[in-house]
């Protein structure tokens, strides 16, 4: 007996520091038609970006800090940065406005927190958290989610700050050509010290999109999931595509079923994507700290930090 009890303790304090030791962190700034043929400032740009995301995530999480708020403080600085098409710099409906979406998941408990076709709330993200933690549903829309983030005093803007002149004269253009772009979607994954996993995602969706057009990143299990039993899951691409397979929530749940790794699982569901011609990306982390970035397009912006220093950003195959 006293043996069983000191393998216990053992067993117990071996545990409690692999989980109070590791971190990962694994972001994404949308997947899509990339190519060395962008000039080498913007490149540099990006890099830079998607860097210094990675930094914010790791000081949160060095000290301690929990996935959900790594997520929720890195999506804000991606959000604020106009390169991104998430919060100011976001692409353009086809009637020239900004409908935002955005969601957010804690894995060590299941909730979930979503805002979809928003347009005056400064940082969708953090109407996303408040959802979550704040009120008893799990997605709101439109003029309500406005006013629920507005009561809930976060800062609210004109729809004209998310405005960008880059993007208003891509908009222009595409729409002469009735061109559809999607890229420039944001998310993050976390595996955070303490053994749980967060996922988020904010987007200005597909640009000319019309009738409220909504895509997968506020919705739970196509564009974002998390479960601190199997994986965190971010997605990017054509939304319409994620949506009809659920392909955050059919990551972690090939993993739960099937029991096989994250990497697998992840490479069956895109194998699928890509079979029924959806394009885009995804980035996960389970609950060992593995990160995996798959995409089936010719690039995707994405980086991840692990506790032990490894690290890579990147935005080509
Ligand atoms: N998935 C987003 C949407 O369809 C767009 C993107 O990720 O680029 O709204």
């Amino acid at each position: 007996m006293k043996y069983f009890y000191g393998f216990c303790i053992l067993f117990l304090f071996v545990n409690f520091t692999a989980n109070s030791q590791n971190y990962t962190l694994v972001v994404h700034g949308g997947a899509g038609s990339i190519s060395n043929e962008m000039p080498a400032e913007m490149q540099q740009r990006y890099i830079e970006t998607l860097d210094s995301a990675l930094k914010i995530g790791a000081i949160i999480l060095e000290n301690g800090g929990t996935a959900i708020d790594a997520v929720e403080k890195v999506i804000v600085y991606f959000e604020n940065c106009p390169l991104y098409n998430a919060g100011k710099g976001a692409v353009f409906t086809w009637d020239g406005k900004n409908e935002l979406d955005a969601s957010i998941m804690d894995g060590s408990n299941l909730m979930a927190g979503a805002v979809a076709g928003i347009t005056r709330v400064k940082n969708p993200i953090k109407a996303a958290r408040k959802v979550l933690e704040e009120s008893p549903h799990v997605m709101l829309s439109g003029d309500g989610a406005n006013a629920f983030a507005s009561e809930k005093g976060l800062e609210m803007v004109d729809n004209t700050y998310f405005k960008t002149s880059k993007r208003y004269e891509s908009f222009e253009r595409q729409k002469s050509l009735y061109v559809k772009d999607k890229k420039g979607t944001v998310g993050c994954v976390v595996l955070d010290k303490q053994g749980n996993l967060a996922a988020g995602t904010s987007t200005g969706g597909m640009n000319l999109k019309r009738w409220g057009r909504i895509g997968d990143s506020p919705v739970i299990g196509a564009g974002t999931y998390a479960d601190n039993n199997t994986c965190a899951v971010s997605c990017t691409g054509h939304g319409e595509y994620f949506i009809r397979l659920g392909v955050a929530r059919d990551i972690a749940a090939r993993m739960e079923y099937k029991q096989i790794p994250l990497e697998n699982a992840a490479t069956e569901t895109i194998d699928k994507l890509t079979s029924i011609g959806g394009f885009g990306g995804i980035i996960a982390v389970d609950g060992k700290g593995n990160p995996v970035m798959k995409f089936n397009t010719t690039g995707m912006f994405r980086g991840y930090l692990k506790s032990d220093g490894t690290k890579f950003v990147g935005m080509l195959e």
